[in-house]
């Protein structure tokens, strides 16, 4: 076996390697994982299911420099458990395409909160209403944390991949941001292993600190909500913000703490799930500290913390997703009216800008505003 086929684990004998530029992105990787400068672009573009197919560009560069990315192309059945669950993420390949000069998409169309909303609202509310039938189906059974909180995992999941799904179709049907200049990264090969295990503990941690702080069996899951939610749900926003802020500033401004955050912008063109990554101190702030400190200031029930949990990972996917649209923050979308809403562009255009910053905040633009480090959108200017 050759030294690209150890590093990839893809052999020349796999059938799918015989389109000239997956056998070309394998051979540009080194032995310790690295990219070695080639005259051929690596596969981004590449579609498993039409191996024959001619693969098109994916950067105006000349030589698309980003860390290889091949594990997507291995049959699943070939597949390690991390390679799987970063597949289940794996965007249309029209996504990661360079898209020609001439292309005339138009003005970026706005996306209505409302159905943004009603998108979320209504996939949210499917493990509470569950929950609440089988209370109404057998009253004198309450259900354990044992049995509650792996319930609420599974269906953040499932969340999650719906959101994806979503944000992905929109990229496909709008386009993405800068795409005239290079299609969106995909998860690099080095970092599948992290990046799988960060989506676990996201969703094991994160569904984790509203079972330890709120949950009570004892509660009806559809009618645990009061008319301050809303309100509330704001609230916490922007206090998770503030955190959240604070610290993502400090990471660019202090070298030791870049050191560390700069994992999460090996990617300047992000896709929704490429959110969650990061290195492990910035996991524990990001998934555990800062979420748990916020939830303490803003009280909620548990099912307002579970509807919660769901707002906060789509905008989160949101963010990264480059969907080119004026897509914005589906609670804190009043604040554009001074300033401070969030958008698609903001966060896809703190990714490009790397360590100089600007844009640091990651549910709106409060902080941002009031700090002055606020970025003008470029393709939704003015919108
Ligand atoms: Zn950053």
């Amino acid at each position: 076996m050759t030294t690209a086929a150890i590093a990839t684990g893809i052999t020349p004998r796999d059938n799918k390697l015989s389109h000239p530029y997956r056998r070309n992105s394998a051979s540009s990787i080194g032995s310790d994982g690295s990219s070695t400068p080639s005259e051929t672009p690596i596969s981004y573009a590449a579609d498993p299911e039409h191996p024959e197919a001619p693969t098109p560009r994916t950067t105006k560069q000349k030589v698309d420099r980003r860390p290889p990315s091949t594990f997507y192309l291995k049959d699943t059945s070939q597949m390690t458990l991390a390679e799987q669950i970063c597949n289940l993420a794996t965007c249309p390949p029209e996504m990661h395409e360079l898209k020609d000069e001439s292309l005339d998409r138009g003005p970026p169309p706005v996306q209505p909160v409302w159905r943004e909303n009603l998108f979320i609202a209504s996939r949210a509310i499917v493990p509470l209403a569950l929950h609440q039938l089988a209370y109404w189906a057998f009253p004198q059974y309450k259900w354990p944390f044992a049995l509650a909180y792996p319930f609420y995992i599974l269906c953040f999941m499932g969340f999650a991949l719906q959101v994806m799904d979503r944000l992905s179709s929109a990229c496909v049907k709008h386009g993405t941001f800068d795409e005239k200049q290079i299609g969106r990264d995909r998860t690099p090969d080095k970092s599948v292993k992290h990046l799988a295990m960060g989506i676990l503990a996201y969703m094991v941690v994160r569904t984790g600190i509203d079972f330890y702080i709120n949950y009570e069996a004892e509660a009806q899951p559809l009618f645990d909500f009061t008319w301050t939610f809303p309100l509330r749900l704001a609230a916490w926003e922007i206090t998770l913000d503030y955190f959240f802020y604070t610290y993502h500033r400090a990471s660019h401004e202090v070298d030791t703490l870049w050191f560390i955050h700069k994992h999460h912008h090996t990617t300047k063109h992000p896709t929704a799930i490429l959110a969650i990554l990061a290195e492990e101190y910035q996991e524990l702030l990001e998934v555990f500290t800062i979420p748990l400190l916020t939830s303490l200031i803003v009280p909620m029930t548990f099912s307002e913390g579970w509807m919660t949990l769901c707002y906060t990972i789509y905008v989160e996917m949101m963010g990264h997703s480059g969907v080119r649209a004026h897509w914005c923050h589906p609670v804190l979308w009043p604040l554009e009216v001074f300033g401070m809403g969030l958008a698609v562009e903001d966060h896809d255009l703190h990714h490009r800008f790397g360590k100089s910053g600007k844009n640091y905040g990651k549910q709106s633009r409060v902080w941002d505003r009031v700090f002055g480090t606020c970025a003008e959108r470029i393709e939704t200017w003015g919108m």
